[in-house]
């Protein structure tokens, strides 16, 4: 068994859709085997998202991802699977960009956002949900966010 971190983000609870973001993973076969409702703090959101901050060249970035986050509610899991949880899990949250996202996803089932539009707004694109890219950053992910 191996473990992934996922974040319900402040656009899923705004918009009342924890419980059936959950359902999805639980009907596909995940198992919960944490979760937490947590206010979070600048420290936390700038340390998770460092790795995003560096990449994605975008003016006032780091400023929309704290205006997003900090002292906003949001909702951590550890989701349980075989080996391949990590990809399993992103492939069932979809694509970055809920537009462009499979429909059987659950970014492409409740996403109601366009990173196109994001852009041209200068914004941070709502897709709901975090899901770790790999072993290494689940393993990071799930000290950093539950280490309290
Ligand atoms: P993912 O969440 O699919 O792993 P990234 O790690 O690339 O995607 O980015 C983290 C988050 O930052 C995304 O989920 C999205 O909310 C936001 N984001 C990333 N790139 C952009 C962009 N070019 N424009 C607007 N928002 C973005
Ligand atoms: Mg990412």
């Amino acid at each position: 068994m191996k473990s992934t971190f996922v974040m319900l983000k402040p656009d899923a609870l705004a918009r009342n859709l924890v419980d059936l973001i959950i359902l999805e993973f639980q009907q596909a076969g995940f198992t919960i085997a944490r979760r937490q409702l947590k206010n979070v703090d600048e420290a936390t959101i700038l340390a998770h998202y460092d790795e995003v901050i560096a990449r994605v060249q975008l003016p006032f970035f780091k400023e929309r991802i704290l205006e997003s986050f900090v002292n906003q509610d949001v909702v951590i899991l550890e989701i349980v699977k075989g080996d391949d949880v990590v990809s399993e899990v992103r492939t069932l949250i979809g694509k970055t960009d809920p537009k462009l996202a499979e429909p059987s996803s659950i970014r492409g089932k409740f996403g109601d956002d366009d990173m196109s539009v994001a852009i041209s707004e200068g914004r941070l694109v709502r897709n709901l949900v975090h899901a770790s890219d790999s072993d290494e950053s689940a393993k990071q992910e799930l000290a950093l966010w539950f280490k309290s």
